[in-house]
């Protein structure tokens, strides 16, 4: 028989029953350490940049802006899994090559997406987070090998996924020995079809009663409207996530790869200063990186 994750006089799920990323494990909550860059606690993170890195002007000329208005952390995907095989599958290599010369030129840490285990050795040498996405988030073999990395993981929620199965896929790698790991609520399927995803911020505060790990929220994916991002964006902060994941672009309506919900970089700007009045009102902390002009 399966094992019961819930209280069976309750039904409701129960830290307990996650051995190590349940809550009773660190009761003050995990804080990562990127560089610097930390992860959890009060503070905020921004990790912002493409849905995929597609040329060198492309990914510098965001990367610069996005880090200038107060991103602490770069996206870009060099692996991307697209529903079809025609569109644009990212750069590779090629790709884990430009996000390290962003890092290199702006001293701003790189999460990238590995797709395959096979993938999970080159991607390491290039990334400073992992990022597990949501069509892996049960692939087993992958989530192991992600657990004998010494890099952070960024876990994202299966589409269909139920938070218990997402707390027990985290399982997986903090069992194989990688302590660092962060969960990502990225939206669900859901019977609404006016957007691409129904952005389930109830998750963010069961998330953060039920696990110690930090609760990052990715409304891009989350809406998959560029216009619909800074409001999910406020609202993810005000539920009690731990930072945000973005899809921003120097020019969107030219993006081979999710422009409908990348923003611009000029929207990027203006949320940035939306948030930081929230994080003041909401004694949070948003991480301004050093070198930032804003
Ligand atoms: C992404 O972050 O670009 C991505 C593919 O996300 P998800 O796995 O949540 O669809
Ligand atoms: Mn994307």
């Amino acid at each position: 028989m399966e094992e019961q994750s819930c209280n069976m006089n309750t039904g409701y799920l129960e830290s307990s029953a996650y051995k190590k990323a349940g809550r009773h494990v660190r009761p003050e909550g995990t804080v990562l350490n990127i560089g610097g860059i930390k992860i959890g606690g009060r503070g905020f993170v921004i990790m912002a940049g493409p849905c995929a890195v597609e040329n060198e002007k492309q990914l510098l000329t965001t990367a610069r802006e996005v880090q200038r208005k107060g991103a602490n952390i770069l996206r870009g995907g060099a692996f991307k899994p697209r529903s079809s095989p025609y569109s644009f599958q990212g750069l590779e290599e090629e790709g884990l090559k430009l996000l390290q010369k962003a890092k290199l030129e702006f001293g701003i840490p790189v999460i990238t997406e590995v797709m395959d285990t096979r993938q999970v050795e080159l991607v390491c040498k290039y990334a400073d987070i992992l990022q597990i996405g949501s069509r892996n988030m049960q692939n087993f073999p992958l989530l192991k090998e992600a657990g004998q990395c010494h890099i952070p993981v960024m876990l994202k929620r299966g589409m269909n996924a139920t938070l218990d199965e997402l707390l027990l896929a985290s399982e997986y790698i903090l069992d194989g020995g990688n302590e660092e790991v962060m969960l990502c609520e990225r939206g669900i399927r859901s019977f609404e079809t006016s957007y691409r995803n129904t952005m389930d911020l109830n998750a963010v505060p069961m998330l953060k009663r039920l696990t110690h790990l930090p609760v990052i929220v990715d409304p891009s994916h989350g809406t998959g409207h560029a216009w619909m991002v800074p409001h999910l964006a406020k609202a993810a902060m005000a539920v009690g996530a731990d930072g945000l994941l973005i899809e921003a672009h120097y020019n969107p309506l030219k993006a081979l790869c999710d422009g409908p919900q990348s923003l611009t970089l000029e929207a990027f700007g203006i949320l940035m200063e939306e948030l930081k009045a929230l994080a003041k009102a909401m004694g949070r902390k948003l991480i301004v990186p050093e070198n930032s002009l804003t």
